[in-house]
């Protein structure tokens, strides 16, 4: 039989390749894979998601933590744990992953989608102040308010909660985007009731997969575990008295993360760096503005965002994103909205996002790799420098 073979290196086909945002190896991995191995503790449970998810809680502030297998798995249970119903309504920010609320339409609920501000590109306080006060009126407040940080700007979490606290409307944070990120000095998530992180292969820390559900509500996470880990009741056979899910975080990923996240500062301080090289090599173009930074903010620039307005710019963000294709790199549209998804025709009334529509109409994320080298970069610049002169 021939021996098992998988080689897999993204740079072996295209060596000049440059990605949106691939994995940066810390160093600290393979030992700890290598030790996770040793101990024989690879299933989803023992110290290695222990001290994952006690790491978690050191680097964000939140003091309870669950380890799970995914983003939308932290997102799931958060749902769950705020006894999401079918026809409640959950509302969040237009411009987002579909995976912020795929959980909850999945469940039966009705999602609605609020502007963001063109300040931070996130959730707008204003907007959502006035649709719960129009929505408490008629005693139609939604379950859950979802804000969600962008490419690594928080939403301005604090103002939304002190919103929210006032109709008794809970926020899960959609902070799948959010590590390393500050609002008003505080870490990503906190300050919600709870928050939602990712750990997928694209984020600015990797577990090679993974996600954590945080919050300052100790019965809260626990509930989340129990739910993550196929609700079993403490009894030596199974007892159920109600069904959970098989969400868990294998130890040898949480190992993986955990190295990772040892280096979430440095990682933080790479992509700002990044963005400063963009934002210095493509000044003075006509028409092309970056991604804002509010004063209360500090975002970790995990994707360095563009905007390019195609009547002083000379091209549209099309035109760029392809003149970067041809050349072996990565780039992407912003968000395309959720109220403008298919799957979201006929969803809750009242959804809209004329910001967030003009931010896919001309936002381009640029390749942010923490380890993207300096030559690849000037590449970059190069040529959306060289669509602008036509
Ligand atoms: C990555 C991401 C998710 C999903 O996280 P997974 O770990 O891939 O499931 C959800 N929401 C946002 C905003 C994200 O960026």
């Amino acid at each position: 039989m021939a021996p098992l073979s998988v080689r897999y290196s993204p740079t072996d086909a295209t060596p000049t390749k440059v990605w949106l945002s691939p994995p940066h190896l810390a160093g600290g991995e393979l030992a700890a894979l290598q030790a996770t191995l040793e101990s024989g503790w690879v299933a989803p449970a023992g110290p290695v998601p222990e001290a994952f998810e006690a790491a978690i809680a050191e680097a964000t502030g939140i003091p309870h933590v669950v380890a799970v297998a995914s983003g939308t798995a932290a997102l799931h249970l958060g749902y769950r744990c705020l006894d999401l119903q079918p026809g409640d309504e959950v509302w969040t920010s237009s411009l987002t992953f579909v995976a912020s609320v795929a959980p909850a339409v999945q469940m039966g609920a009705k999602a609605r989608f609020l502007d963001v501000c063109p300040e931070s590109w996130t959730l707008d306080p204003g907007l959502l102040a006035d649709a719960l006060a129009r929505a408490g009126r008629t005693g139609r407040l939604p379950r859950a308010v979802v804000p969600v940080d962008l490419y690594g700007q928080c939403a301005d979490l604090g103002t939304i909660r002190a919103i929210c606290d006032r109709w008794g409307v809970p926020v899960l944070s959609d902070s799948a985007g959010g590590m390393g990120a500050r609002h008003r000095g505080r870490h990503a998530g906190a300050g919600a009731q709870l928050a939602a992180f990712s750990f997928n292969g694209n984020k600015i820390i990797t577990a090679g997969g993974g996600g954590a559900l945080a919050s300052e509500d100790a019965a809260l996470i626990a509930r989340a575990r129990h739910l993550a880990t196929q609700a079993k009741e403490p009894a030596p056979h199974y007892q159920h008295e109600t069904t959970g899910f098989s969400y868990g975080l294998s130890s040898v990923l949480a190992a993986v993360g955990l190295a990772q996240l040892a280096a979430l500062e440095d990682r933080v301080a790479a992509r700002r760096a990044i963005f400063e090289g963009y934002r210095q090599g493509l000044s003075g173009l006509p028409g092309l503005s970056f991604m804002p930074e509010p004063a209360w903010a500090r975002s970790s620039r995990w994707l360095s965002t563009i905007l390019i307005d195609p009547e002083s710019f000379g091209a549209d963000r099309e035109t760029v994103r392809r003149a970067l294709a041809d050349e072996g790199i990565e780039s992407r549209p912003v968000w395309k909205p959720l109220h403008l998804q298919p799957v979201f025709r006929g969803g809750a009334k009242g959804s809209s996002g004329t910001v967030a529509a003009r931010l896919f109409e001309r936002g381009l994320c640029l390749p942010s790799g923490s380890a993207l080298g300096a030559a690849d970069q000037a590449r970059v610049v190069g040529i959306i420098r060289h669509c602008c002169a036509g």
